[in-house]
């Protein structure tokens, strides 16, 4: 076969403007925080306020386990779960790279998912296929993390290094303040108000991974001590998302996931406690206010963000859906961040801003061009191809083209079967 050769452009041509990738981003940080603001005004604040507060389950804890308990299962552990079941069920039932192949024998409607979901997933070559080792130790390194070493140092933080009380750390049940200001104010108000915080959050965490994830791969002393792990997946998975060193994983994920949010959580709650130390008689029951109000936005935002990492580790695109389209998945994110382990190359950032303002994306940038030009080459040749075959077998193509009817016929027939 003859191979195609792709002639490039400059890559300046390649490049997106600087207003082009402020615009973009101005885009999706406002539509992304807007969604985030939408559902914690209507649901994340009802939930946590009327439902989650209130179950004898989770108020007679005692506060640190409290603490430990939203953050580490309500943040993290149960979005872990929702969102890797549907990737891993669909890695298991892929028709050419599937896990499980028995279960697509057994079960046709696990057959048909994972024959419908194979048209998203992104290239891979066989040796990209993660072996079973590398997901089982995946999967024992997120219990060991997630259950046992998290919680213990959350308990040793909050008893013997946090200067705020544990007590002060939990909101009153009873409080369905949520917002950032200690004004009762309207649900729009407070629905606007929140966006920005949104917004920060993601720049917060964009900068940071960038920063820190660059730093690891310009130092190869660097790279191979606390990124190489990472990047033994080739063709990610969605668990791999936290298949990381546990440095890179404080410093390239949690820290600029968490930072922003976490902020509020810690800033409030100690100016709480000074002033309720500098006044007489202040009200213990009011100290959480301030602070409790930013754990719906963290509950939204730790949702919103592990669903996008994960996605964007799952090696599936579904730009082309129309909840892609609509901007409701993160399909550009995807293909952006698994060139970055296809390639080790370029794409330091989860791809809203930072890379394109600093040029660190070419080779990408390149990859796309070049996708680009094979796409419509193949489109033109496979309509070249039907047109010719058309000419040449108009009647042979129209006799083995079943009409509806006869569609309808060869399903009875074999339903008798
Ligand atoms: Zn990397
Ligand atoms: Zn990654």
């Amino acid at each position: 076969m003859r191979k195609q050769c792709v002639i490039y452009p400059p890559i300046e041509e390649l490049r997106p403007t600087k207003a082009q990738a402020f615009l973009r981003a101005l885009v999706y940080l406002l539509r992304n925080a807007t969604l985030c603001s939408l559902v914690t005004t209507v649901f994340t604040a009802p939930f946590f306020y009327q439902v989650y507060l209130p179950l004898p389950v989770i108020r007679h804890l005692p506060p640190v386990l409290l603490f430990l308990v939203t953050f580490q299962f309500l943040c993290h552990a149960l979005p872990w779960f929702t969102f890797n079941a549907f990737y891993l069920l669909l890695d298991s039932v892929h028709p050419e790279f599937g896990f499980a192949p028995g279960w697509r024998d057994k079960y046709p409607l696990l057959r048909e998912l994972g024959d419908y979901f194979a048209q998203f997933k992104l290239t891979r070559r066989p040796m990209q296929i993660p072996s079973q080792s590398l997901i089982l130790r995946t999967i024992g390194k997120v219990f060991v993390e997630q259950y046992m070493v998290t919680p213990l140092l959350g308990y040793v933080f909050f008893n013997y290094v946090c200067p705020v009380a544990p007590e002060d750390m939990m909101p009153n049940p009873h409080q369905p303040l949520i917002g950032l200001s200690d004004k009762h104010h309207s649900t729009w108000f407070v629905f606007l108000s929140l966006i920005p915080h949104f917004v920060l959050a993601n720049l917060l965490n964009e900068v940071g991974f960038f920063l820190v994830h660059g730093f690891v791969h310009y130092n190869s002393w660097l790279y191979r001590t606390f990124h190489k792990q990472h990047h033994e997946y080739t063709g990610t998975i969605s668990i791999a998302a936290e298949y990381a060193s546990v440095t890179e994983e404080v410093f390239a994920n949690t820290l600029p996931s968490v930072g922003y949010f976490f902020y509020f959580f810690f800033a409030y709650t100690n100016a709480q406690v000074i002033a309720r130390r500098g006044a007489v008689g202040g009200d213990a029951s009011q100290l959480w206010l301030e602070s409790a109000r930013a754990w719906p936005l963290a509950m939204t935002w730790m949702w919103a963000r592990l669903w996008e990492t994960y996605e964007s580790h799952s090696g599936y695109c579904f730009s082309d859906t129309t909840l892609g389209k609509l901007g409701l998945l993160h399909g550009h994110r995807a293909r952006f961040h698994d060139f970055h382990h296809t390639h080790n190359l370029s794409n330091y950032g989860s791809g809203i801003i930072m890379d394109a303002l600093c040029d660190t994306m070419d080779p990408y940038l390149k990859h796309t061009f070049a996708r680009r030009i094979k796409d419509s080459v193949d489109k033109h040749s496979a309509e070249k191809s039907k047109r010719s075959t058309e000419m040449i077998f108009p009647m042979v193509l129209r006799e083995h083209s079943p009409t509806k009817k006869q569609q309808q016929e060869q399903k009875e027939s074999a339903k008798k079967k």
